[in-house]
């Protein structure tokens, strides 16, 4: 079939964002046969994978085995990376209108929600999402103010997100230093003194988010035994009724029966799964020393509703991990309650219009939920659209590919390229072989930029 677009050439689409939604949007464009395309697939860190990198936990290597295919989409001739180049920095939306005739953003969301109870501001409450990117390399986390000389923690909410900070508190140093976890976290958690870590639950066992596979392996850890109150497991009529017809979360409750009825084998940590409890303040003198609960119960809707019964946690640290948050990008709009670009299917909307051209995929589309695959089918979505609308755009005056290089290199922006990204992996890799470790992350964006283009 005859290109719909401009036979002359292929449609030129910059992907803003190299995560699991970017490079699926990338794949889904190249997959397809019927509209030649030209790629740029961006991101502002040297390195690709966004969250796969820096967001999947470092002793779940076989998650992280997803990059060999996302890097093949990378190596595809009709694809470019370009690292180290920033959206609002580096580039415009005028420079996107000149080089482009379609932009997909696949930011995802790299901040996070707030409890918005009094003490948050005290030094060891930190987001769980800050600790993530610390433990994993991430360049802006590297001096995260951490202290681990603390024995209890408090890790809030119950989601895989919070099973996967109350793992790595919970390993030993020699299980942690045979994965790709960043030196610098590494000497950190071997010198910690944590023997009691707290996942903290506003509801139920049928309200947690966790999923099963996550929950056992809790429960299969070397160097804690896991704590869990039977009376917390009870569940009102509402919550029983609804628990039928749902496997997933029958199994949940299964598995935390189980737990419960588990006697502590005393090894030197312990995981309190505590539910219907929410954190209704922080304290501590010049630094977090104590959590206030609230025990909850729920309402006909099943949210939780504070019961005026308050108990204390003695805790030096408290991780909120109560969802990723979208953050807005410069001339983009954005929608503050939702934390994602206001969009139909990945249809970018200014003032409720369809804006040409525009177009989003990923956690900046829908939210922060879902695994790795589920951005696979919500790019692919965005993608038939952008496909379908592609003979109406607006043409880019300058799509030639080394418009926009040239264009990056006039302003003296040192970007990445793909080239430049495997021999900082071959590094890491090599460096993580002599270590028998899957890698060792270059973590300082000097280091990484230098050695990437050494
Ligand atoms: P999540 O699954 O949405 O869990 C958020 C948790 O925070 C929920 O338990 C929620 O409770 C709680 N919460 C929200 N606001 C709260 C508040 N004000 N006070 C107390 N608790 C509060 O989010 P996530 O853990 O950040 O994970 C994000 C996505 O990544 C999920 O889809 C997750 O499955 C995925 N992920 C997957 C893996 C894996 O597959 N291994 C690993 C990590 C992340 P309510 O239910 O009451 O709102």
């Amino acid at each position: 079939m005859a290109n719909p677009f401009d036979i002359n050439r292929p449609l030129r689409v910059a992907v803003i964002g190299s995560g699991p939604s970017g490079i699926y949007a990338a794949e889904a464009l190249i997959k397809q046969s019927e509209i030649p395309v030209s790629v740029d697939v961006f991101d502002r860190l040297p390195t690709p994978f966004g969250l796969v990198r820096y967001g999947v936990a470092p002793d779940h290597q076989t998650i992280k085995s997803v990059t060999k295919v996302m890097q093949k989409v990378l190596q595809d001739p009709r694809v470019r990376f370009l690292g180290h180049v920033a959206y609002g920095r580096d580039l415009s939306q005028a420079d996107l209108r000149r080089f482009y005739d379609a932009v997909i953003y696949a930011v995802g969301a790299s901040s996070d929600r707030h409890l918005d109870i009094p003490g948050e501001e005290l030094p060891g409450n930190l987001s769980a999402t800050e600790f993530v990117a610390w433990y994993n390399g991430h360049p802006d986390y590297q001096n995260l103010p951490l202290r681990l000389d603390v024995k209890g923690v408090a890790v809030v909410g119950m989601g895989n997100v919070a099973v996967d900070v109350t793992r790595i508190l919970a390993k030993s140093a020699s299980e942690l230093a045979q994965t790709d976890i960043a030196d610098h976290a590494l000497a950190v958690l071997a010198e910690s003194q944590v023997t009691d870590i707290y996942m903290l639950g506003r509801r139920g066992p049928a309200q947690a988010k966790f999923t099963t596979k996550e929950l056992r392996e809790l429960g299969e850890l070397a160097n804690a035994d896991i704590v869990v109150r039977p009376e917390e497991l009870e569940l009102d009529a509402q919550s029983a009724a609804w628990l039928e017809g749902q496997p997933a979360l029958l199994r949940n409750l299964e598995v935390l029966r189980e737990f419960a009825a588990k006697p502590l084998a005393g090894k030197p940590r312990r995981i309190h799964l505590r539910f219907l409890v929410s954190p209704v303040e922080i304290l501590g003198q010049g630094r977090v020393e104590r959590i206030r609960l609230e025990k909850n119960r729920l309402d006909e809707k099943m949210n939780a509703v504070g019961t005026r019964v308050f108990e204390e946690l003695e805790v030096g640290l408290v991780l909120r991990s109560v969802g990723y948050k979208g953050v807005p990008l410069p001339e983009v709009p954005f929608d503050e309650r939702k934390g994602i670009i206001p969009n139909r299917e990945g249809r970018v909307l200014r003032e409720g219009q369809v804006s040409p051209g525009e177009y989003t995929a990923g956690w900046i589309k829908r939210g922060p939920s879902g695994v790795i695959g589920t951005n696979k089918a919500d790019a692919a979505e965005t993608v038939r659209l952008l496909l379908e609308d592609a003979p109406h755009l607006p043409q880019a005056p300058e799509p030639q590919p080394e418009a926009l290089t040239e264009h990056l290199k006039r302003k003296g922006v040192a970007f990445v390229t793909l080239e430049h990204w495997l021999r900082l992996d071959q590094l890491e890799c090599a460096r993580g072989q002599a270590q028998g470790r899957p890698r060792v992350k270059v973590t300082r964006l000097e280091e990484m930029l230098a050695e990437a283009k050494a």
